[in-house]
């Protein structure tokens, strides 16, 4: 653990609340299911690494990450043992690469399966492929119209030895909205394309669905594996599915800064660009150094919520690139005093959903765009 540094704002990551999550996580899906820990995008920006060994420690069996240069970068970190799939392959992409570092290589169309067979010729070491299902979300995956043709050329690679099907897969579209009719529909898909895939003779060793909504709430999509992410840093996938602490989870980043500047300015000040926001009569400013390009979100001006002393204070006017302002008019705050922007709420301080709605976003878009300026302090 790293002492905090006394710097201007810095995220603090809970490892042990990450842990805890894990195991709730953990708890609530059947023994024989393995947890693969979703880490892409740096962890939700909670820093890849640390994450990663923190989950792990705590029973996750695999990680998932989108690209291939991310599972590469675990790799030589010195996560050399754990199983380790991504999903977001595009041409050129380095699939010898990825065989050479043991990787699970998601496969969603012929293309895909062309270049990483060529990657085992070169490479004369059998690939480890998942073959994706677009079972309705209409992203990435294999459409189901397609689904036979991709399932035997991935048998005829394995039987050419240049491949090994690991596993098969999918992602649901709105696991989020408990209830949606596709929710179903995509089970349906699911099941019908593993039972085509495995009649005609893959043995794969996971088939998963399963993101943190679907782990949460529907044990009938739970397969052989869940790839939890969001829920992991504690942060419920959506209030309709429940708060953070409804759900046993405790929230792992908090975003905190020391207050800049305290300063008097007059009635009918207009206060940052635009003066979107005018005092309505003497006003006590403090200036907090997070802006946008710290990842808060300018859509946030005049609304997103910062505790400072013990109440909650509203974004006076935009946000800036580096910095914004809170009226802390009642109270007697000093330069150095900590604003906290969100975090577990056991303070009182509001929460990364409480900043996605005043953004008109989601709390994933929250954590996970906190800038690189704003060094992650593990606590
Ligand atoms: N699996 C895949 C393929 C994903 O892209 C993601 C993230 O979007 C996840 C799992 C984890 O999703 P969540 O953060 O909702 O648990």
């Amino acid at each position: 653990n790293q002492t905090p540094l006394p710097c201007r704002a810095r995220a603090e990551i809970d490892l042990e609340a990450l842990r805890a999550n894990v195991r709730t996580l953990r708890a609530r899906v059947a023994p024989h299911v393995q947890l693969m820990a979703v880490v892409k995008a740096d962890a939700y920006g909670h820093g890849a690494v640390r994450c990663a060994e923190a989950a792990l420690a705590a029973g996750a069996t695999w990680l998932g990450t989108a690209t291939p240069h991310e599972a590469l970068a675990l790799r030589a970190a010195g996560l050399t043992e754990p199983r380790i799939m991504c999903w977001l392959w595009t041409p050129g992409d380095p699939w010898a690469e990825g065989i050479e570092a043991g990787l699970d290589m998601s496969v969603s169309g012929l293309w895909a399966l062309a270049e990483v067979t060529a990657a085992a010729r070169e490479t004369g070491r059998r690939a480890r492929i998942q073959l994706k299902a677009d079972t309705g979300l209409g992203r990435n995956g294999c459409q189901p119209a397609d689904w036979p043709e991709l399932v035997t050329a991935a048998l005829k690679a394995e039987a050419e030895g240049l491949v090994r099907v690991t596993g098969l897969w999918s992602h649901f579209a709105c696991a989020d909205e408990p209830g949606h009719p596709s929710i179903v529909a995509q089970l349906d898909t699911f099941r019908s394309m593993l039972g085509h895939a495995e009649r005609a003779g893959i043995r794969p060793e996971v088939r998963h669905i399963a993101n943190s909504p679907a782990t949460l709430t529907l044990p009938e999509a739970h397969f052989d594996l869940v790839r939890p992410g969001i829920a992991m840093y504690g942060v419920s996938p959506d209030p309709a599915i429940g708060t953070s602490a409804g759900l046993g989870l405790r929230p792992v980043m908090s975003l905190k800064a020391s207050v800049a500047l305290v300063k008097q300015v007059p009635g009918g000040h207009g206060v940052s660009y635009g003066h979107h926001y005018v005092t309505p009569g003497p006003t006590t400013l403090g200036l907090v150094p997070l802006g946008y390009a710290d990842g808060i979100p300018r859509h946030a001006s005049q609304r997103g919520p910062v505790l400072v002393g013990d109440r909650v204070r509203t974004v006076a006017g935009r946000v800036a690139m580096d910095q914004f302002v809170v009226d802390l008019s009642g109270d007697e705050v000093e330069p150095g005093a900590e604003a906290v922007l969100f975090g577990p709420g056991d303070r009182g301080e509001p929460s990364a959903q409480d900043w996605a709605d005043a953004a008109d976003t989601i709390a994933y878009e929250i954590v996970t765009r906190i800038g690189a300026r704003v060094p992650r302090v593990y606590v």
